[in-house]
């Protein structure tokens, strides 16, 4: 299952994060994910609360945020927002100058954003 290698690596890092702050417990995560990340979040969720147990994150409370697609486009410098792109099959240029130099920004990964933790 795709949902349960990510938590693996997001297990990773925060057991790495914890012992560089001398964290004895991590009592909440804050995840974002990319709406074209390919997770589903209710799956994740459930990997997350499996995998957790024995871990220094055993007793915490897992939040997640879908960030939405978002390109930037490199001539005339405006976002583009999911909203913008009118067309399903968006052709991955700018709809404000036609611009082909567009960057997706946002949307495409899980990023660990925030990890509460005790220290006693
Ligand atoms: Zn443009």
């Amino acid at each position: 299952m795709h949902e349960l290698s990510i938590v693996a690596d997001l297990f990773t890092i925060i057991e790495e994060k914890a012992q560089q702050a001398k964290a004895t417990r991590v009592t909440r995560v804050k995840v974002l994910i990319g709406e074209l990340s390919g997770v589903v979040p209710e799956l994740f969720r459930s990997a997350f609360h499996s995998y957790k147990k024995g871990t220094i994150a055993d007793k915490a409370r897992l939040e997640m945020k879908i960030t939405k697609i978002k390109f930037k486009c490199h001539s005339c410098g405006k976002e583009i927002k999911a909203k913008d792109i009118s067309s399903p099959d968006f052709s991955y240029a700018c709809p404000f100058c036609g611009s082909k130099d567009v960057e997706l920004v946002s949307g495409r990964d899980l990023y660990l954003e925030k990890l509460e933790i005790e220290t006693s």
